[in-house]
């Protein structure tokens, strides 16, 4: 007992110093706004902007609707190049953990001490609606760091079961074994495979949809099939409401799963059925006037380069290269030009979100778990 009276002001000093150390971004109230899209282009570079518009010259949403283009630094708590379970962290939670975990602190990967909080949670504790929307299996990596925190994006069961008890109103991906529509209606969603499902869904409804894995083209092979872009139309118009506003992340996760193949025409297909989504995003966005969109990647894929006067792949893997940061609806974020690490895109969203104090957390949450834990065990 002598000793823990001789440990405890020393403990209870470093707590408070931690506390009051830890980065906190200032409240402004009166800068929040209702609504925040995060839309990401799994392995979306700078180049396979230029590479798109090279092979198919048309305008692209990404190029023409935001004032506001910045850049995202994509590096992982242990690697210079990331994986998109740790560069989905970065972008859900506000913290760089290790390559491969999914929404925890690379420090405590099992959660033993403490669990970041990802955007979607402090959305939703804020009583908004929220949903994930995605061109991969609602357990790949990115959808899974908005939604779930586990060591291992392979952990498909753990992250599926925690998904369905999320509390996410909205959960939309492609096929998998994971999920049934009798688990889905035992879980309270509405259960939805088709493009006429999705469409006749009301407002405010709960549903967990799982689509062929062709809805990432702009033309999917089945007419039953929806388009990201439509996916993400559905999805606005299911989550908007008059009070509380919703958080919604899409992801297209084809740009990636293409450039690992370094298959041309099939990338730049993905890439224009994502900014086709994009545009959807914006123009609701501008309509509504209290929305902030944010477009960027987790990391680039394939290392496009100019080669002589021609963009080309370079590498079937991901790169550290810069990816895009592009926002529309808000000042506050970054500016123009402006180049951010990757975990501080939510962080800075969360602000203009009016959620960032359920957010500060993050910045020092091994620490402070670490020391709860210790009192909870001693108490
Ligand atoms: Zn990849």
């Amino acid at each position: 007992m002598k000793k823990l009276t001789r440990v405890l002001p020393v403990m209870l000093a470093a707590l408070i110093a931690f506390a009051l150390l830890s980065p906190a971004f200032a409240a402004n109230e009166s800068d929040t706004v209702k609504n925040v899209i995060i839309m990401i282009g799994d392995g979306m570079g700078v180049n396979h902007l230029k590479m798109a518009k090279q092979e198919l010259e048309i305008t692209l949403s990404m190029d023409e609707n935001f004032p506001i283009k910045g850049f995202s630094q994509t590096r992982s708590f242990d690697n210079k190049v990331t994986d998109s379970a740790a560069g989905g962290t970065a972008l859900s939670c506000g913290i760089r953990t290790s390559n491969g975990f999914v929404g925890v602190f690379p420090l405590d990967p099992l959660r033993f001490f403490s669990v970041p909080t990802s955007i979607t949670e402090a959305a939703m504790a804020d009583g908004k609606r929220t949903g994930v929307v995605t061109t991969d299996k609602l357990t790949g990596a990115t959808p899974a760091t908005f939604s779930a925190h586990t060591y291992a994006r392979g952990n498909s069961k753990i992250i599926a079961s925690q998904q369905m008890t999320s509390g996410i109103d909205l959960l939309w991906g492609t096929k998998n074994d994971y999920f049934s529509a009798a688990t889905a209606s035992e879980n309270g969603f509405e259960y939805i495979e088709t493009l006429n499902e999705m469409e006749s869904l009301g407002n405010g409804s709960k549903s967990l949809g799982q689509f062929s894995d062709d809805c990432w083209s702009r033309t999917p092979k089945s007419e039953t099939t929806p388009t990201l872009e439509a996916m993400t139309a559905s999805a606005i118009s299911i989550l908007d409401n008059e009070d509380g506003g919703f958080f919604l992340m899409v992801e297209g996760a084809h740009i990636d799963k293409h450039s690992h193949g370094q298959k041309v025409d099939e990338m730049v297909d993905s890439l224009y059925s994502f900014d086709d989504a994009v545009k959807v995003a914006v123009d609701f966005a501008k309509q509504d006037g209290n929305t902030v969109v944010i477009v960027t990647a987790d990391h680039e894929t394939g290392g496009i380069t100019l080669v002589g006067d021609k963009y080309e792949f370079t590498m079937g893997s991901h790169s550290g290269a810069d990816v895009p940061l592009l926002v529309y609806g808000s000042d506050d974020i970054i500016s123009d030009g402006e180049t951010i690490k990757n975990k501080d895109v939510p962080l800075l969203a969360s602000r203009v979100f009016g959620v960032e104090a359920l957010f500060t957390q993050n910045g020092r949450g091994f620490i402070t778990g670490f020391f709860f834990k210790i009192f909870s065990f001693l108490f």
